[in-house]
């Protein structure tokens, strides 16, 4: 381990739909102790507390409500908020952030104004049929709304791991819609990657493999950046 570097390290997880990069985001924080920030998940809890006197929250509703994507400048202003909050105990790993080069070059103007390092990206590559192949393997707890996968390493079977509900097949994993998201992916992810690519912080990690061979793959990649 290179003790140049005292301050913690930042992982950026880029990988379409079906690739498999929530998996993995789980086990780098695991490993690394790392904290697994996805946009995802800050936008549905900062949504929890719209009508709280939160202007923010209450935007970020009524735009996740009907269905609009929300504004980069929004997701960059939930970021920083949770970088903020961080930064001083822990490295991250960004998980669906960013997803547009103007997001990109936010999370580089943070690293700087939080004096962080510079993230590493990781691009979990998995070919079209593939990933369309996994999404449509896909099964949810309609409960819980829980996603669950059996190629996941904690698969528990056809039922929910929380409440043993029989899990269901959701209505839009379909071959076509998956294909429409993987498509709608895979120009940011060329993007993003180019970006990385150009800053001489781009791994590639071939994505079509067991879990376990993945994880142990970006360990070895990342090695030369701990
Ligand atoms: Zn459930």
């Amino acid at each position: 381990m290179n003790t140049s570097h005292p301050r913690p390290f930042n992982i950026v997880l880029i990988g379409p739909p079906g690739s498999g990069k929530g998996t993995q985001a789980q086990l780098l924080e695991e490993r690394f102790s790392l904290y697994h920030l996805s946009s995802g998940d800050i936008i549905r809890a900062i949504r929890s507390k719209a009508g709280t006197g939160d202007t923010l929250a209450d935007e970020v509703r009524s735009r996740y409500d009907a269905g609009i994507p929300q504004p980069d400048q929004v997701i960059e202003e939930l970021v920083k908020r949770e970088i903020e909050r961080l930064h001083r105990k822990t490295g991250f790993v960004f998980d669906a952030f960013p997803l547009s080069l103007p997001q990109a070059i936010a999370l580089e103007r943070m690293v700087q104004t939080f004096d962080m390092r510079e993230p590493i990206a990781i691009s979990i590559d998995v070919k079209r049929d593939e990933a369309v192949r996994r999404l449509t393997l896909r099964l949810y707890c309609p409960n819980d709304k829980l996603v669950f996968h059996p190629l996941d390493a904690d698969y528990k079977g056809n039922h929910c791991h929380i409440c043993g509900a029989e899990l269901q097949h959701r209505s839009d994993d379909t071959p076509e819609l998956a294909g429409k998201r993987f498509d709608t992916y895979e120009e940011r992810i060329r993007v993003l990657k180019n970006f990385y690519k150009e800053h001489g912080r781009l791994l590639d990690v071939a994505g079509e493999q067991p879990i376990k061979n993945v994880f142990n793959d970006i360990l070895r990649a990342i090695v030369p950046y701990l």
